[in-house]
C-alpha cells in the first residue's frame, strides 16, 4: 500500500448514487476526522480503486450502472481485497448470505444509525490488528490474550471462556462503542441468525460488568444506550 494515503485518519471510498444519503455519511465521516472519496457509480468507483488506495469501501447494493454485487465481484476477481461494507435496501436472509458468498466483509441493511456504520467500518479497518497476543489495558485492567487471564488492580478475575471472548473484543475496540451486532457477528459468531442475540448478549453483559467494574472499581463498561457497550477509562463523551 502507498504510504501517501496512510495518513492517520482513515480513507473510506463511498459508493452511492443518491445524494442525500451520500452527504450524511460523508458529513457524518467528516466530523469523525476520516478522509473520504464518492463515486455515484459502479464503474467509477472501480477506477477510482484502481487508482487510489482506500481502506474501506461502502458500497451500496443499488447503483445505475452495475449493482453492488457486481462491483464487488470484479474487485476480488482482480485480486482488490480492500474490506467492503455493503448496503442494502432489506435485511432479507438472502441478500445477507449472496453479499457475504460475493465477497463483502460485512453488510447492513437500509436504514441504519451512523453509529452503527461507523462501527462497522472500524471493525473491518481494525481487523488485521486483532492477532497480536500483547496484553490488553485499561486503566488497572489488564488481559492477557494468550493466557487468557484478566487482572483487575493485579487481583485475578475469574471469568468463564465467553466473558474472556467479550472482554477481549471490548478492549481491542477501546474506546468506540461495540455494538450487539458486532458482538454477535464476531463472539458469537452467529450471523445467520433469524431471531436477535440481544437479550443474551444483555445479561451476558451484566454478569460481566458485574465482575470487571465490581463496587468500589472505576467504571470501564459503559452502556451506549440503545446501541451497545463501550470499553473506556472516565466517562464518555
Ligand atoms: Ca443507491
Amino acid at each position: 500500500m502507498p504510504s501517501a494515503t496512510r495518513s492517520t485518519a482513515p480513507r473510506a471510498l463511498l459508493v452511492e448514487d443518491e445524494p442525500k444519503t451520500r452527504e450524511s455519511i460523508a458529513e457524518g465521516m467528516v466530523l469523525e476526522g476520516w478522509d473520504y472519496a464518492t463515486a455515484g457509480g459502479g464503474r467509477e468507483a472501480l477506477d477510482l480503486l484502481a487508482r487510489d488506495c482506500f481502506d474501506i469501501v461502502v458500497l451500496d447494493g443499488m447503483l445505475p450502472d452495475f449493482d453492488g454485487l457486481e462491483v464487488l465481484h470484479r474487485l476480488r476477481a482482480r485480486g482488490d481485497t480492500t474490506p467492503v461494507l455493503m448496503l442494502t435496501a432489506r435485511g432479507t436472509l438472502n441478500d445477507r448470505v449472496t453479499g457475504l458468498d460475493s465477497g463483502a466483509d460485512d453488510y447492513l441493511s437500509k436504514p441504519f444509525a451512523f453509529v452503527e456504520l461507523l462501527a462497522r467500518c472500524r471493525a473491518l479497518i481494525r481487523r488485521p490488528a486483532r492477532a497480536s497476543n500483547q496484553p490488553l489495558h485499561c486503566g488497572n485492567l489488564e488481559l492477557d490474550p494468550r493466557a487468557r487471564v484478566a487482572t483487575r488492580a493485579g487481583r485475578e478475575i475469574a471469568l468463564t471462556p465467553r466473558e474472556v471472548d467479550v472482554l477481549e473484543y471490548l478492549m481491542r475496540n477501546q474506546g468506540h462503542t461495540v455494538t450487539r451486532e458486532m458482538l454477535e457477528r464476531d463472539v458469537w459468531k452467529e450471523t445467520h441468525r433469524m431471531t436477535s442475540l440481544d437479550n443474551v448478549i444483555d445479561v451476558q453483559m451484566m454478569r460481566l460488568r458485574h465482575k470487571v467494574d465490581f463496587d468500589g472499581a472505576e467504571r470501564l463498561i459503559h452502556t451506549v444506550r440503545g446501541v451497545g457497550y463501550q470499553m473506556a477509562e472516565g466517562k464518555l463523551g
